[in-house]
């Protein structure tokens, strides 16, 4: 590919001759494959907790202060089971989003074999990242997080704690639209609350004292108000920089296009899997993404 102005947002470059693979530490041996990913970062880890406690305070409030004791069973029920498979739906594509390796390139990797297989023609140029000794292919970013290069790195999400990138975008597109729902379901149902409560008078309508279930309808009110507003905006920059193929690193970078262009549903085949099916909605299915090679680099 041609050598474009880009090359200045890189980390580092450099002929392959004057790579130092020697002073890199060795690929890791293949008993670290089977590990689980897992970013073992304290803010990141509270973040997600904080998101999983918000839920179970929203599935609290939505049961026991509206639902549970409402006298009209078909509502109850109705509105109980949606809400809670979406919340599971919710807290399910968290767990795949935090807990899916989003791309990182293998670390190490750029030894003195790894690059002469690549078989660069002289003059050619690979990029290196000196934080993990690692011959970074296109698109990829290091992240100061996550301590490694990963491949289409989109940002580093304290709220998943993990980068979003080519491997779990997927996961995070799909947390980030069931929290909006959960959130747009929770506020409708605490509107038709306070007019049934108004109705019977605020002695009936609920098994808490009157303030304290003003007080839990409020704060559940102004969460997913807020989550809403927050989630939805992500939602759609997602989908907006899926069906662009562009990251939102590359977005703010500007970087220029170095890659194909293909159609809007091309691109969120490629994160969602082939073809489309209900299986994009799911967090249990992993795209069959038909990946291209993982080894390109700029040259
Ligand atoms: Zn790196
Ligand atoms: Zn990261």
């Amino acid at each position: 590919m041609m050598f474009s102005p880009v090359h200045r947002f890189r980390d580092i470059e450099r002929k392959p001759e004057y790579l130092h693979p020697e002073k890199c530490i060795p690929p890791p041996r293949l008993g670290s494959l089977g590990t689980m990913w897992f970013i073992r970062d304290g803010c990141g880890i509270a973040c997600a907790v904080i998101t999983w406690l918000l839920v179970v305070y929203a599935d609290f409030v939505v049961l026991f202060v509206m639902l549970i004791p409402s006298r009209n069973y078909i509502y109850s029920v109705i509105n109980g089971i949606v809400f809670n498979i979406l919340a599971f739906l919710a807290l399910a594509s968290h767990f795949r989003a935090m807990l899916t390796d989003p791309g990182a390139v293998p670390k190490g990797n750029a030894t003195k074999e790894f690059i002469e297989s690549l078989q660069l023609k002289p003059g050619q140029v690979v990029y290196k990242c000196p934080k993990c000794c690692s011959i970074k292919p296109d698109r990829a970013h290091h992240c100061s997080v996550c301590k490694r290069c990963i491949r289409k790195m989109d940002h580093h999400c304290p709220w998943v704690n993990n980068c979003v990138g080519e491997n779990n975008q997927k996961y995070f597109v799909l947390f980030t639209m069931y929290i909006a729902l959960i959130s747009l379901h929770a506020l409708i149902m605490v509107g038709f609350h306070f007019l049934y409560c108004f109705e019977e008078d605020w002695t009936e309508c609920s098994s808490f004292t009157p303030p304290t279930t003003v007080i839990l309808l409020i704060l559940l009110c102004f969460e997913a108000l807020l989550f809403l507003i927050f989630t939805s905006v992500m939602f759609g920059t997602q989908v907006h920089s899926i069906c662009t193929d562009e990251t939102g690193i590359e977005q703010l970078k500007k970087e220029e296009r170095r890659w194909a262009k293909k159609t809007k549903w091309m691109n969120m085949k490629a994160v969602f899997g082939h073809p489309f099916s209900l299986a994009w909605l799911s967090p249990f299915a992993t795209p069959d993404q038909g990946k291209a090679d993982p080894y390109q680099y700029v040259v």
